[in-house]
């Protein structure tokens, strides 16, 4: 027995020896109230990642597997609450998060661009409340979208604002807006989860949150132990994909390891969905279904 394992199993013994001796335990008080029980991975799938012709055939094969979460995208969302809340109806998956589908962007120069965010994004939200989603997923502006605002300390600010309103409209549809930070090839406005987070502190809405995307960490973040801890409360979500190429976790080989990630979700009690969002090279029934074993293997040995 090293120095480590004495000390911990001395101190498990030790504790047990003061229960059973105490006073209040003899005397019939409840005993101390049980450790709070490690947090399950709850696993969620995009609309496209399950093999299937059909969303029944792809909810089939997901219920099969144990997964827990459908990630639908926001486009055309209220038209489609009815639709799936019966195709969901007697099944052990439940939407976990709703994946953008709005029009327009929060940073664009033009005041009717933002205008259309709102908009679209009010619409999702209540749709997204109505399906019991965590929240939409939002990206403030995409490196593809222009005129934008400058990045500026001044901008932020705006952006500060713009939040609050979209997190309080949110908030009154019992769901979340959640920012989603990308590497910067993609959007180099918000790339780390801390700042996601420090955005939705600073806009002071129940409704606003934030995720991290391991795919995007990965390029954008020096440690995904660091990066999810980061987010603290406004944690909701989380995205998995392979490390190198955004296909199914495993595909990419020994580069996909999650273990020092869920080591914060474990740390952290996170209560969230890990939704898969990514491509595959190889058979899709096969691949997908060796995502899952992998990501439940690495889930176990991580040591919150
Ligand atoms: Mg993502």
């Amino acid at each position: 027995m090293d120095r480590k394992d004495f000390l911990v199993k001395t101190a498990v013994c030790g504790a047990a020896w003061a229960v059973a001796a105490s006073p209040l335990k003899l005397f019939g008080a409840p005993a101390p109230a049980a450790k709070a029980k490690s947090p399950e991975l709850k696993l969620s799938f995009q609309e496209g990642i399950a093999p299937g012709d059909s969303l029944e055939a792809k909810l089939d094969f997901m219920e099969n597997l144990g997964i827990q979460g459908l990630e639908p995208g926001g486009g055309g969302l209220a038209s489609r609450v009815s639709d799936l809340t019966a195709k969901l109806s007697g099944r052990n998956i439940k939407i976990s998060a709703i994946c953008a589908g709005f029009s327009g962007f929060l940073l664009a120069e033009d005041a009717a661009v933002r205008k259309q965010c709102i908009d679209s994004m009010t619409e999702i939200l209540a749709a997204a409340g109505e399906l019991g989603a965590a929240g939409v997923i939002l990206v403030p502006a995409f490196n593809s979208q222009k005129p934008v605002l400058p990045h500026t300390p001044e901008t932020r600010a705006f952006l500060v604002e713009e939040l609050h309103e979209l997190g309080e409209i949110a908030a009154k549809y019992h769901t979340t807006v959640i920012l989603e930070p990308l590497n910067r090839r993609e959007a180099h406005y918000l790339r780390q989860v801390a700042d996601a987070a420090s955005l939705c502190r600073d806009a002071q809405s129940a409704g606003m949150a934030c995720m991290g995307d391991f795919w995007h960490m990965t390029a954008e973040e020096t440690s995904d132990y660091g990066a999810f801890f980061s987010g603290g409360p406004y944690l909701k979500h989380v995205h998995v994909a392979s490390r190198r190429n955004r296909i199914m976790p495993g595909e990419d080989g020994e580069a996909d390891n999650y273990i020092d990630g869920f080591r914060a979700l474990k740390a952290m009690n996170y209560d969230g969905y890990v939704s898969f969002e990514c491509g595959t090279r190889g058979n899709r029934a096969e691949t997908v279904t060796a995502a899952v074993n992998l990501l439940r293997k690495q889930w176990a040995e991580a040591k919150a």
